[in-house]
């Protein structure tokens, strides 16, 4: 039998231990205050959703815990390390990437040029051949120009850049936006396999049955607040409550 190496010496420790942990949370566009003091935990090795009506803050709670606001307060711990006073460039070196709703993909690099474009930050980030037994679509177009990707393949690369450079907290933003059934369960694959490989992931997600397919647990957000935290395996239990969260 194949022997798996664990990805990340963080692989090894307790998927117990928290790797992020948020508390008092404020952010701001300018002058415009948007996060309103946001608590919560990831722990090592974990898969958590943030869920919430649109405007709730999800995304903004991404570019927050990146630095990627114009201000922030409050404290974000990741991997035992104090951030909030950190600029961005320094945070994503101490492991933290963001897979962006947009994806960022550049039209005018191929596929591999735009998949070796991010530096390796940390040592621990995945091998070409480790990306491309995740992606096996990726090897077969990477001299493909980025506007040949279908939006599938596109998301897939996106994912796929960030996994080489070491970060071991992945941030993505509604990674299945768009995309068919089929390439849905592909990334649902995808982020299982992660996962089992140490990787841990922030996932902000409409699809709310892909999120229930995924997660370990969801943290609700509501008016730049953290306002409850529900366990997948509860999921049945507290759809009501969450129906009313989410207004639907
Ligand atoms: P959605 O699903 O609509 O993206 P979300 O929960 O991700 O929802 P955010 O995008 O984080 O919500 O937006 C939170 C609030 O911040 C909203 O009121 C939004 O109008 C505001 N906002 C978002 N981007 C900016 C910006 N660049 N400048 C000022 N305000 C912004």
């Amino acid at each position: 039998p194949v022997m798996v190496e664990p990805m990340t010496a963080a692989a090894a420790r307790p998927a117990t231990d928290a790797l992020l942990t948020v508390r008092d949370l404020h952010g701001w566009y300018g002058e415009s205050h948007v996060l309103h003091g946001m608590s919560f935990d990831v722990r090592q090795g974990e898969v958590v959703t943030l869920v919430g009506r649109n405007g709730a803050g999800k995304t903004t709670t991404m570019l927050a815990l990146m630095g990627m606001l114009s201000k922030r307060a409050g404290s974000v711990r990741f991997a035992g390390r104090e951030t909030i006073g950190l600029p961005a460039r320094q945070i994503a070196r101490a492991g933290i990437a963001i897979v962006p709703e947009e994806r960022g993909i550049f039209a005018s690099l191929s596929v591999e040029e735009n998949l070796m474009l991010p530096p390796q930050i940390r040592p621990g980030g995945l091998t070409r051949e480790q990306i491309f037994d995740l992606f096996p679509n990726l090897r077969e177009r990477l001299s493909s120009q980025g506007t040949k990707l279908s939006g599938g393949e596109q998301q897939m690369l996106a994912i796929a850049r960030v996994l080489r450079t070491g970060a071991r907290l992945i941030l993505m933003d509604e990674p299945t936006e768009g995309l068919a059934p089929v390439i849905v369960q592909q990334i649902g694959r995808t982020i299982a396999r992660l996962k089992e490989q140490g990787f841990t992931i922030v996932l902000v997600e409409q699809n709310f049955r892909f999120a229930a397919s995924v997660a370990d647990r969801h943290h609700v957000v509501e008016q730049g607040r953290v306002v409850d935290h529900i366990a997948n395996d509860e999921l049945e239990q507290n759809l009501d409550k969450l129906h009313a969260y989410l207004g639907v």
